[in-house]
Parts: structure tokens; sequence; C-alpha cells
């Protein structure tokens, strides 16, 4: 067995994206790093006690090529889409939608009194299937299974596998596992990744060292990436941590990216756009 240890640690930026939402990008700002998140394109943090800060929100646009996993911890956000899906992702609630050949839906953050955060993750699609048909699911929180680990260890298992327990998100082509991580001070979290597979994290709260001894103390807002090996193993400080954790195989495939689609090559990116503009752009459902 050996350990993985973090690659890079960096913060989360503060970026302004849709029609006017306060966001931090984890992953994704930064276009030299797609190799090397590679499935992973993008994970954006929406977490504001101000409702001004995410109500304008992300009206109609268009998305191909990607798979898109919306995560709500606290809040509502509301959702339409061509394929004709209407409604509310609530709190601890999972969307998850495959563009594939297109979708154009909008995204809505309701306003909530308190504290809401939602987080919105991109996983790119094959070559092979970046055209394939689109589809939509909510998964519900209850349908989340919480899985108590070591002691002081709780998961939610929203996609992939831990001890017994199934993350209920099991269509995404790429078949990543996607973990929230709760870890109380005095415990530690140890999990087995595969070797090949690209695997970081995104921590939510408190603070963690992300490998036995590391010097380093990772708080919340942070993104770690880990270099290789077959397991990871990550100790809170005094007032615990919860976390995000993403593993999936890489495609190693070219990334031609243009703002919500992404493909292999320009000239693809080029028809997509071409086809929005014309009306041509879904290929089944209806143009909202
Ligand atoms: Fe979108």
């Amino acid at each position: 067995m050996s350990i993985r240890r973090p690659e890079l640690i960096f913060p989360s930026e503060p970026t302004l994206e849709g029609a006017g939402v306060h966001l931090r990008r984890g992953v994704g700002h930064d276009r030299g790093l797609i190799e090397r998140f590679d499935p992973f394109l993008l994970l954006d943090d929406i977490h504001s006690k101000n409702p001004e800060n995410y109500r304008a929100g992300f009206p109609w646009h268009p998305h191909r090529g990607i798979e898109t996993v919306t995560y709500v911890l606290r809040g509502e956000v509301d959702h339409g889409d061509s394929l004709g899906n209407r409604g509310a992702i609530g709190s601890g609630d999972v969307q998850w939608m495959t563009a594939g050949s297109g979708i154009v839906h909008q995204e809505m953050p309701q306003r909530w009194d308190g504290d809401m955060r939602g987080l919105q993750l991109w996983v790119n699609l094959p070559a092979s299937h970046k055209m394939m048909s689109p589809r939509y699911r909510d998964v519900a929180a209850a349908t989340i299974p919480e899985c108590r680990m070591a002691e002081g260890v709780t998961v939610k298992v929203i996609a992939g596998r831990v001890n017994g327990c199934e993350g209920p998100v099991t269509d995404i082509v790429r078949s990543p596992t996607y973990l929230d991580v709760t870890v109380s001070a005095g415990g530690t979290f140890t999990h087995p990744t595969v070797a090949s597979h690209t695997v970081f994290a995104y921590v939510l709260e408190g603070a963690a060292t992300f490998v036995p001894g590391d010097p380093r103390s990772v708080s919340a807002d942070h993104v770690v990436l880990y270099g290789n090996g077959d397991s990871v193993a990550v100790a809170p400080g005094a007032d615990g941590v919860r976390f995000l954790l993403f593993s999936g195989e890489p495609l190693r495939e070219p990334v031609a990216w243009r703002g919500p689609i992404v493909m292999n090559t320009e000239a693809e990116l080029e028809r997509a756009f071409v086809e929005y503009r014309d009306g041509t752009f879904i290929k089944e459902g209806r143009h909202p």
C-alpha cells in the first residue's frame, strides 16, 4: 500500500458566474490544470448568507459534452430544462445531468434564510459519449446513505462505494466516486483509491492534514490534489473537518472548452455555438 500525498493545495477563487452569482471556483479557473484534474473539469461552491450574492442565478444556457452533479447542502435551487424537467433541489439533495448532445437549462437558487451552500461538479464525457442522449435525475437527500465508518467518521456516499454503502448516483459515464466526509477530532478517515485515478478533495468546514505527519493543515475552501498512490488518510484538527472527496479515471483526451460546452476539438465547439445560434442545438427535447 502506498499512501497518496497532497501534490497541490490551493484556495478556491472568488468568481462571478451566471447572471451575477458570487461563488468560489475550486477547480476550473486555471486552464493549466485541466490535465491534472482529468476527468473532472470544474467545481463551483456557492456559499453565502446574503441572497443578493446568488439570486440572479443561472438563467437559460446550454451545455454539451459534459455531466454535472449539483449538491445542495443548504438551500433550494429551482431547475428547468429542454427535456421538460421542472423541479427544486432542496437541502441535502443531489441532481445529476448528462448534457450529452445538448441540454438548455436554468438553475436558480432561491432566497434562503440562512447560510446557503451548494456545489456543482463537472465531469467530462469521453469522445465516444459526447453526443449521447441527454438525461437528468433528482436524487432526494433521504436516498443518500450515511455510512458510519471508524470512530468519529461519517461518510455520505453520493457516488461510488465505501465499505458496504453504495451511492445512488450510478449513471455518470466515468463512474466517479463522490463522498461527503465528516471526521470529528481524534478520528482518521482512510479510504482505498484506484491507483490510476485522479483524486482530489475540497474542504467545506474545519481543517485537516491530508496525509499523516504533514505539517500543512488545510482549512475550509481549499482544494487538495493528490499525487499517486492507492489510499488516502485524513486527520482533522481540533474542530474536526468536513470535506468532499472525488476520485475518477482520467480520459486522456484533448479538451476544447468554451464556457458551458466542452468538446474534443475547436471545430466541434464552433459547431455547437453555431447550432445554438441557429436553433438546431437541441437534438432531443425542446428549446425552452
Ligand atoms: Fe448549467
